[in-house]
């Protein structure tokens, strides 16, 4: 729920946190302020100057010839009016560019700062419920502007405005006490009127949000789902869905206006009554001579300067309450030191790599324990195949050689060197990992395969491209090697990821069901690429193909996070355990007897 922002806490607590982003800009700030206080002088001349000219001019009628004087005064006033105005021009220039300038680069570097961080957590932040890609997206955006829209709202409107009323307030007390406190008196209704109005503005403007991103991503879901729609002729129940959303909308934008519209009309009354209440004064001051003719205006001018900055009252009131409630969802993120990767600093070049699990047990961190008392070896340049039901922990245990996460209890050795003491990036720089579906990255083919290794030549590209049977296909694209690596085909993409394990050719390699959605032509080629690189490297590889199974030095059939048996397809064909049981189902699915009737 929204926290109001008067909790001083609250207020020290957020400045505390945003001193970092805002130090490196002292002298701008202070340079701002100063221009800040000099425009708020200015801002009180016409006030003054008016006041002086209606005195001068009443004494000036009392004159018998008063039109050489006359236009001395005039020339006066033009001067002192147009050199402020030019003077203004510099001060607000300076103002609103330095002000802008702190906000653009306050922003930027919020944004940049928590980028470096998210990229420095470990992988068991990102499993979190609480901070799932689109959810920390917004969380991060909402921080991000709410903060920037703070910091502007400080340096552009809360700042000068205020300076402004406050220095009118002094002028207004000093030239008379009694206008001043009435000015005083009237202030607070005026603060309480537009307090209220931020009030009921911000539970709407919170509404009004939400379903202005409802509507979108309600659009965006229709385009998205379009062949479901018109497939279930679903196009008038989706209409209606989309025309809901839409009232609702209309409702709360109306509401939003009778409440504006309302409020400022009170608003300006109460500043009507207040400008009422000066000139009654005033004019009783005048007649009693006890202030001058020209002492009218001044206050009525003074008075507007004073209630100008609360007209906005109601809108910087809700951008605050904004900023309070996103940057904390913000600093969560920034700050979550817990979620820092840890690294050891042993550097990892060994070309020939063993691992070996002890007493491995380990739990996601939703809870669920995914490993129970894993022992294993995984032999040097060998390659090992992990075979189980789906959820049987195949997955869980390569992100745990990964390092992406760490074992709850137990340990796994490479080379006979607790995983943890080796360096993340060198350990890493080490491994190959091809999964079911890789990502690809916005941009070209050739950047795509790249990734691989940053620094290769476009010869390496190719070659990488030709040894994952890619280069052909890429070669009949119209852009080539040029083309948008996101419209290639499902094969197409995951040879991609082939070709950057070729480039980066890492001695151990992951391979998470590289080809099960694949069709059988990308199959085979897949897997003929595979073999190739499979030579004299440590190699895990999932999969549910026979054919890669059967060629590995060693199965591992794992269950319920458990490993059921280990061993050669020989021998565990023969124990009737898990293994049989699976490879069983898989022989039958492929419907044997048939295919070799047609073979034979
Ligand atoms: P496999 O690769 O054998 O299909 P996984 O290793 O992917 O199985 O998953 C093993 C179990 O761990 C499954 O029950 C799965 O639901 C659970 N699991 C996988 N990833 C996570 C996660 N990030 N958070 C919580 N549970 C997970």
């Amino acid at each position: 729920m929204a926290k109001p922002f008067s909790k001083t806490l609250d207020l020290i607590r957020l400045f505390q946190k945003l001193r970092p982003f805002i130090e490196p800009y002292r002298l701008m700030i202070i340079g701002t302020l100063l221009l800040t206080f000099v425009g708020a002088l200015a801002a009180q001349v016409n006030a003054l100057l008016l006041k002086y000219t209606v005195d001068e001019v009443a004494a000036l009628t009392k004159l018998p010839k008063p039109m050489h004087q006359g236009v001395q005064l005039l020339i006066l006033i033009s001067a002192i009016l147009i050199g402020k105005e030019l003077l203004n021009i510099f001060i607000q220039f300076g103002q609103k560019f330095f002000g802008e300038k702190i906000r653009i680069n306050i922003s930027s570097e919020l944004s940049q700062k928590v980028i470096d961080r998210l990229l420095s957590y470990k992988m068991a932040f990102f499993a979190e419920d609480d901070y799932q890609s689109g959810k920390l997206q917004t969380r991060i955006d909402q921080g991000v502007s709410s903060l920037t829209k703070l910091i502007q709202n400080f340096f552009i409107d809360i700042l000068p405005l205020f300076t402004n009323a406050i220095i009118a307030l002094i002028i207004m007390f000093s030239a008379n006490f009694y206008v001043g406190l009435l000015t005083m008196l009237v202030v607070p209704l005026y603060f309480y009127v537009s307090a209220k109005q931020a009030k009921k503005l911000s539970g709407v403007r919170r509404k009004l949000r939400a379903q202005r991103e409802h509507k979108n991503n309600g659009l965006l879901n229709l385009i998205q789902s379009i062949s479901v729609i018109k497939s279930f002729v679903r196009e008038r129940y989706e209409g209606k869905k989309q025309y809901d959303i839409q009232m609702e909308l209309m409702d709360s934008q109306l509401e939003t206006r009778r409440t504006n519209f309302l409020y400022d009309g009170i608003k300006t009354f109460i500043e009507q009554i207040g400008i009422v209440l000066i000139i009654i004064l005033t004019v009783y001051l005048v007649l009693s001579q006890q202030i001058t003719i020209g002492a009218i205006m001044l206050h009525i001018m003074l008075f507007s300067n004073v209630s100008a900055p609360i007209r906005q009252l109601h809108r910087i009131y809700d951008e605050m309450n904004d900023a309070f409630i996103y940057a904390e969802g913000y600093f969560d993120i920034l700050e979550n030191d817990e979620a820092i990767e840890q690294s050891g600093s042993l550097p990892m070049n060994s070309k020939h790599i063993t691992f070996s699990l002890q007493g491995v047990n380990f739990t996601y961190p939703n809870g669920f324990q995914a490993l129970h008392d894993i022992n294993l070896v995984l032999e040097k340049n060998k390659t090992i195949a992990l075979v189980g039901l789906s959820g049987a922990g195949k997955s869980t245990l390569i992100n745990l050689l990964c390092k992406f996460y760490s074992p709850d209890s137990g340990a796994i050795l490479l080379n006979g060197t607790n995983l943890n003491k080796y360096e993340n990036t060198t350990l890493r720089e080490h491994i190959g990992l091809v999964l079911q579906k890789n990502h690809i990255f916005k941009g070209t083919i050739e950047e795509n395969i790249r990734y691989g290794k940053l620094e290769a030549t476009t010869e390496e590209i190719i070659l990488a491209a030709q040894k994952a049977y890619l280069h052909e296909q890429i070669m009949e694209l119209p852009l080539q090697y040029q083309a948008d690596a996101q419209l290639l085909s499902g094969g197409q993409q995951q040879r991609i990821a082939i070709a950057r394990l070729f480039l980066k050719d890492p001695p151990i390699l992951f391979l998470d069901e590289p080809t099960a959605s694949l069709d059988a032509i990308a199959t085979e080629q897949i897997k003929k690429s595979l073999d190739a690189i499979k030579q004299d490297r440590t190699v895990v590889i999932i999969s549910h193909s026979l054919s890669q199974i059967i060629d590995a030095d060693m199965i591992v059939a794992m269950e319920h996070g458990r490993i059921a048996e280990t061993g050669t397809h020989a021998t565990l064909y023969q124990q009737q355990g898990v293994y049989r049981k699976i490879f069983d189902a898989a022989a039958r699915s492929l419907n044997l007897d048939k295919m070799a009737e047609t073979l034979l």
